[in-house]
């Protein structure tokens, strides 16, 4: 037998469910941990259910109150569902004792709300802090031509058609013999190893014996059932033992300082510099200071990820999660807005307005990084402040001109 596999992840939606935990121990037994996509209504309803997912090291995804079609809806409809069931997910990973390692969304039928609204809930998403799950080599054709690899919320790329039970259990031998085609570029393509790796999607209320045939079938495929990584990745704040690992990080990414002064800074500032692990592998790390000019504001002063794409937590959205960690820091020390100089670079410019920021000034500077100008962008719209800003490194012939974002995390 070719011992080419491929890596696989399952979602299940439309959790939890009265025998929820039952089908946590079918997964359990087989060695996968999945991705629930729970609904609001019934996290009110079996929150134990939900709650012993979580400390078996599954992961809970919100995937509405209700399930309603989101094209349907307006945005702040979507809002009300969406942070309704946060709420609920938030208490649920709180009475499991567990962190939270990641929010991840899916709509429900997949409607992510047409071209009329899908641009307004991608950023309503963003905004909210959800995090794209960032599966690691997806490598088809339609993926991509249907940009799921820049969305938010979280598509498959099998799709068991389990569903279609609701119409009675005769169905089943027709989803299991599915399994078998090749047809990786129509979305069946779990026989293709090596080839894509697999976003599986299945349901949780369909018939109990179903959901065992299914993964055991899915079993059969040269698929391995991988954790989400999400659940290596932990974020916390550094102190002076991490001196010898994070240190050379800084001075490679971000800014060289001897170590005495990466202490004092540590020191002085505990709790404003934090960094990403993936085991024992520093994955990026975010650091600041309350403001000098400002008593309501934080400076932050230095992000950067570890850029080794082969690393398998690369290009998992490990910046923003930093960003949000050093954005939660500062707001439980009473810093009401954060404020940061870009580089001079439109990636990390988009990075910063993709997460919330927006420009707030404009500064020009020489070769040595002396000032030559400053101003205030005249709106908040992203299109006047970089016009602005190629017009002054034209008027000040400056080496570089960089953005100042602010944000107010709420
Ligand atoms: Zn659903």
């Amino acid at each position: 037998m070719a011992d080419a596999v491929k890596r696989a992840w399952l979602t299940i939606d439309d959790a939890p469910t009265e025998d929820f935990m039952r089908r946590v121990d079918e997964l359990d037994a087989r060695g996968i941990r999945a991705i629930w996509f729970c609904l609001g209504e019934l996290l009110e309803r079996y929150p134990d259910q939900a709650a012993y997912a979580v400390r078996k090291g599954h992961i809970l995804g919100n995937h509405s109150y209700n399930h309603p079609a989101f094209s349907k809806l307006s945005l702040d409809e979507a809002r009300e569902q969406i942070e309704r069931t946060e709420r609920l997910i938030d208490d649920i990973y709180r009475r499991a004792g567990v962190p939270r390692p990641v929010r991840l969304f899916r709509f429900p039928y997949l409607d992510d709300g047409g071209d009329e609204k899908r641009d307004g809930l991608q950023s309503l998403l963003r905004g909210m802090g959800f995090e794209p799950a960032g599966f690691p080599g997806i490598t088809y054709a339609w993926w991509k031509r249907q940009g799921h690899h820049e969305r938010i919320d979280v598509a498959c790329t099998y799709d068991t058609w389990d569903w279609k039970l609701q119409e009675g259990a005769g169905i089943l031998p027709e989803l299991l013999a599915r399994m078998d085609e090749r047809e990786p570029e129509h979305g069946r393509g779990l026989n293709e190893a090596p080839g894509s790796n697999e976003v599986v999607m299945m349901h949780a209320w369909i018939p109990f014996d179903a959901f065992r045939l299914l993964l055991d079938k899915l079993l059969t495929k040269p698929l391995r059932f991988e954790p989400p990584i999400h659940l290596s990745v932990r974020i916390r704040p550094v102190d002076q033992a991490d001196l010898g690992i994070v240190h050379p990080f800084q001075c490679e990414y971000l800014e060289r300082e001897s170590a005495e002064a990466w202490l004092r800074r540590v020191e002085a500032h505990a709790g404003l510099y934090l960094a990403a692990f993936a085991g024992d592998d520093l994955a990026g790390i975010v650091y600041g200071h309350p403001s000098r000019h400002r008593d309501d504001a934080a400076d932050l002063k230095g992000i950067a990820v570890n850029l080794d794409h082969r690393k398998p937590y690369a290009r998992r959205g490990i910046g923003s999660r930093l960003l949000r960690a050093f954005e939660r820091a500062c707001r439980e020390r009473g810093f009401r807005r954060i404020v940061t100089g870009s580089a001079d670079d439109p990636g990390v410019e988009a990075f910063y307005r993709s997460n919330g920021y927006r420009p707030v000034g404009i500064v020009a500077k020489d070769a040595a990084g002396r000032e030559l100008a400053r101003e205030v962008p005249a709106s908040g719209e992203a299109e006047s402040a970089d016009a602005r800003k190629e017009a002054l490194r034209r008027e000040t012939n400056a080496a570089e001109t960089l953005l100042i974002f602010e944000k107010k995390p709420d």
